[in-house]
């Protein structure tokens, strides 16, 4: 049987906007070694701002800007959603034949006969496309038409401000090491992981491969302790299942990631991952 205890540790956590859904997770909280996080939408913000637009060939930023907006309209990932912000013009879904989102590349439609590729470098190679890569601080979506390489959108993110708290205050309550799993190119996630002080970051990773270095993180960590995995459920339900705790961010996070989490965090807040912990270790103190 339940302790009593637990029920009021339960309680005090909804108090806090943290959804706890059984005592065996409040328990596992006592244990916890390693915090694992996704980046987008769970450390930064996942409201990107177009800040620049290139096109190679001779059709207009508008122009690419506009075929960008077809190729994410379908999608519901915050790169799709600041490309569709920043097109702010009317998308005519009865032109869209095929649309297609490839998980960790981007987006394939076929719009009035043409295929626009919409992606990182990873779709292009995928698709032959022949492109440069670049170097830029934001994240690239590179845009094909008919197997052609016609430019890219450059997008940035911003960290949330709650998430360097959240990360130092992992370590007031005896978090041995924080992690950042993304999807992301290396330089946009090493920048991340610096500015919030993060033990170690792994990028440019396909949602498999993040459920691979979760793994391997878990078989690392001292035994009977516990892994956390921290995302927004938008590709990394896997993920979220396969920790010994998985904390959906219910604010932006989908419905997919609040059925596969073990914990639901109800605000934004990263930083209401410590607060889950201290109250796992009060609710502790009360039941033994
Ligand atoms: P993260 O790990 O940062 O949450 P994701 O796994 O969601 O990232 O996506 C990884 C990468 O795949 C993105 O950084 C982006 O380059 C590309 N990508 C995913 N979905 C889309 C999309 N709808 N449009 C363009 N690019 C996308
Ligand atoms: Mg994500």
């Amino acid at each position: 049987s339940i302790p009593l205890g637990f029920f009021g540790g339960i309680g005090g956590a909804s108090r806090n906007g943290i959804l706890v859904k059984g005592g065996n997770y409040l328990e596992a909280l006592n244990s916890v070694d390693t915090v694992v996080f996704d980046k987008t939408g769970t450390l930064t913000k996942g409201v990107f701002n177009v800040t620049e637009i290139i096109t190679t060939g001779s059709m207009t930023k508008d122009e690419l800007l506009e075929f960008a907006a077809y190729a994410e309209s379908y999608s519901n990932h915050p790169i799709a959603i600041s490309i569709l912000k920043a097109y702010n013009g009317e998308v005519n879904k009865n032109n869209i034949e095929n649309y297609d989102e490839i998980s960790g590349h981007g987006t394939k439609v076929t719009v009035n006969g043409k295929e626009i590729l919409a992606g990182n470098s990873k779709l292009m190679i995928k698709e032959g496309i022949e492109f440069e890569q670049i170097e830029a601080t934001g994240t690239i979506v590179h845009i094909a038409i008919d197997k052609q390489y016609a430019g890219y959108i450059v997008i940035a993110d911003e960290i949330k401000e709650d998430s360097i708290e959240a990360i130092r205050s992992l370590k007031d309550v005896g978090v041995r090491k924080t992690v950042m799993l993304t999807g992301d190119i290396k330089k946009v996630g090493e920048k991340v992981a610096k500015q919030l002080g993060l033990d170690e970051v792994y990028a440019e990773l396909l949602p498999d491969q993040k459920v691979e270095k979760l793994e391997m993180l878990d078989n690392n960590k001292p035994p009977k302790k516990k892994l956390v995995f921290v995302g927004d459920g938008i590709n990394d339900a896997p993920v979220l299942a396969r920790a010994d705790i998985g904390i959906a961010m219910g604010g932006l996070g989908s419905d997919a990631a609040i059925e596969a989490a073990d914990v639901v965090i109800m605000t934004d807040e990263p930083s209401k991952i410590a607060t889950a912990i201290k109250i796992a270790k009060r609710t502790r103190r009360i039941v033994w």
